[in-house]
């Protein structure tokens, strides 16, 4: 539902903000003191699209290529040697950090995209059959939605939504009717990027596996902001991205169950997934390798590495609470201008904000803070099937991370009220 905001009509109480050393956490990130549009200070407010990184990603990754740049698993050299086990301890970590169960279950691909584009072309290719059914849901993210359109249409299986509510949850009743024995895979974002609506994916996942389907979580926008154990929430396959969570762009993680990963086939081939070739035939190596052909993004992944490395640090409890801080304080002071329209309102939700205000366009908005130094993003949000259920061509998201401050909010609302006076 789109909720109406209500005037102010006495200044609200801010609640008190948890602890988190903001002032030290920002000091790690160089871009943050960056001033843009003639001298404005920089609110960086689109972390949703991608976050900044701390220089201990940006050194990882320069220190990578001015003393340890090697292929990996090809040359029998010192640095060669190097880069390999640097590459191996990153895979390590990642299984660790998501609660795989061995370092062999992380795949290491572009992205969220990438992850999911692999599972629906390798596994989902070589098993749907006409007859099965693929579900995902209305609020998906197109990395979500159109690789499972296209691989149904590919094998003439049936590609099913689950709608979501007025207040943009998943309408769990249609979601019990949807599931049936035909359903062979159910894929579900984590958080949604347009709404921010966080899923109960640990229950949608028992009742999915319980009827016999396989479980993908979109973790583009959870991983960043909330400790995730993919054993705990008892999906088969989970996707995020290096970039939004404060590592490099071009790298991205794929989990899948053991069991799973081996039964499906290559979906890249060349080198380094190969077990043999001849000119005859090839066999493939076991995964992860088997998914990951040809030079893998390596100073990428130690810059993944390092970032995993910073997340811990700050520690992920002590970032939700300050996010959830963050996200109470803007809920109440951007809802409560006149005229603002909060755009999903999920019982649960992260640390983001999707509103739109009356008689002015996103983009007029998005302009307006952009002028005001405020980085926030106005647009469908790769989520055209939200914005279709609400009746918008589009709508303003403010999404927050650990480096926003209360003052940042502040500006964000100043800038709100600018804008409805500039067109409203
Ligand atoms: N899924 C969700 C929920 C997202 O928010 C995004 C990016 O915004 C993606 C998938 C795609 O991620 P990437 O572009 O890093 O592959």
């Amino acid at each position: 539902m789109v909720v109406s905001g209500v005037a102010a009509t006495a200044p609200p109480i801010p609640p008190p903000f948890t602890s988190l050393d903001v002032e030290r956490i920002r000091a790690d990130f160089p871009i943050l003191s960056e001033t843009v549009r003639g001298g404005r200070r920089l609110v960086y407010l689109d972390n949703a699209a991608t976050s900044q990184k701390p220089r201990q990603v940006i050194e990882a990754i320069s220190r990578f290529y001015s003393g340890e740049n090697a292929n990996i698993h090809r040359g029998l050299h010192y640095l060669s040697e190097r880069a390999t086990a640097a590459y191996d301890a990153a895979r390590e970590k990642v299984a660790r950090f998501l609660g795989a169960g061995a370092p062999s279950e992380i795949v290491f691909t572009r992205g969220t995209t990438e992850a999911i584009n692999l599972v629906a072309q390798s596994w989902g290719r070589s098993s749907l059959r006409p007859g099965d059914e693929v579900l995902a849901t209305g609020m998906e993210h197109h990395a979500n939605l159109v690789p499972w359109q296209v691989v149904c249409e590919q094998t003439g299986a049936t590609f099913r939504a689950v709608p979501i509510t007025d207040r943009g949850e998943l309408d769990l009743e249609a979601f019990d009717r949807l599931l049936s024995d035909r359903t062979r895979l159910f894929a579900v974002g984590h958080v949604s990027n347009a709404l921010g609506t966080v899923n109960p994916v640990r229950d949608l996942a028992a009742r999915a596996r319980a009827r016999g389907a396989l479980v993908l979580v979109d973790g583009a926008q959870s991983a960043p902001h909330m400790a995730v154990d993919v054993s705990e929430l008892g999906c088969d396959f989970f996707a995020c991205s290096g970039h939004k969570l404060f590592g490099p762009t071009g790298i991205g993680v794929l989990y899948g169950r053991q069991s799973i990963l081996d039964a499906m086939p290559p979906w890249q081939t060349g080198g380094d997934m190969i077990e043999r070739v001849t000119l005859e035939r090839s066999t493939w190596a076991a995964p992860p390798a088997r998914f990951e052909a040809g030079t893998p993004p390596i100073a990428e992944v130690m810059g993944l590495g390092a970032a995993i490395d910073y997340v811990e640090s700050v520690g992920l409890d002590a970032i939700g609470q300050w996010e959830s801080d963050l996200l109470s304080r803007a809920t109440e002071l951007v809802g409560a201008l006149p005229g603002v329209r909060l755009v999903g309102t999920a019982r649960a939700k992260a640390a983001m904000l999707s509103f739109v205000l009356d008689g002015v366009h996103p983009h007029d908005v998005g302009t307006v803070l952009d002028d005001e130094g405020i980085a926030v993003r106005a647009g469908h949000h790769c989520a055209q099937p939200v914005m279709q259920r609400f009746g918008l061509p589009a709508t303003v998201r403010a999404s927050f991370a650990f480096y926003n401050t209360p003052d940042e909010i502040e500006a964000l609302v100043r800038g709100v009220e600018r804008a409805r006076k500039v067109f409203g």
